[in-house]
């Protein structure tokens, strides 16, 4: 049986293909592909208003197109004191063209005077499974953490320096790869996926 992992993040195809079952319980050979395995396919717009459309009009999308089972995500950084901001908007908080830099900066500022226990914020990916036919399943992953008042750490990407695990004293980038795959939102939405799939 073949999946699309529909992303063209070689990274992120990593990282959840290591998470997913290679075989599914009846002892069927599962094959992981990528967008560029399926000679590239150009993905819609995420203009859906919450994390779960996006993800969810990805997977339907892609499944309809490649006519294969379909895996496909979206994570938000949700901050408490923001109402929840910026969500759905985590990518470009700081405007279209916005660079990592410039939206944790953003986020910075907008917390400025703000003590540890207002900061809270918490990481939520959904990672959702679509068929051809258009059957779709949602699976949430949560990590839950403070918005650090500098930048700590050199590993993971987007907001890791600034995001302060709850119950530790570190940041996302000051742990390894390894460590911040155990406890990742994205890890844990598809951990859940990866025992529906189990199921099969
Ligand atoms: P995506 O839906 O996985 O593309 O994530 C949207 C945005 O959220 C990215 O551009 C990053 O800025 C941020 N993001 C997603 N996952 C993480 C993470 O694990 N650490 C830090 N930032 C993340």
């Amino acid at each position: 049986m073949k999946i699309l992992v529909a992303t063209g993040n070689k990274h992120k195809f990593q990282e959840i293909t290591n998470i997913l079952p290679r075989q599914t319980k009846k002892g069927e050979n599962i094959d992981y592909v990528g967008l560029q395995d399926i000679g590239g396919l150009a993905m819609p717009e995420e203009n859906g208003k919450t994390l779960q459309e996006n993800a969810e009009l990805k997977a339907i999308f892609a499944a309809k197109e490649s006519g294969l089972w379909t895996i496909a995500d979206d994570t938000g950084l949700e901050v408490e004191f923001l109402n929840g901001r910026p969500g759905v908007h985590t990518a470009r908080y700081a405007g279209k063209e916005a660079d990592t830099q410039a939206n944790n900066q953003k986020l910075l500022m907008e917390l400025e005077g703000l003590f540890l226990g207002k900061r809270s914020a918490r990481f939520r990916t959904i990672a959702s499974l679509a068929t051809p036919q258009g059957q779709i399943h949602s699976f949430e992953g949560i990590l839950n953490g403070f918005i650090g008042f500098d930048y700590r750490g050199t590993n993971g990407f987007g907001y890791d320096p600034l995001f302060i695990v709850e119950g530790s004293t570190h940041t996302l980038a000051q742990l390894s790869e390894e460590e911040k795959n155990k406890i990742s939102h994205r890890a844990k939405a598809f951990e859940k996926l990866a025992k529906h799939l189990d199921l099969l």
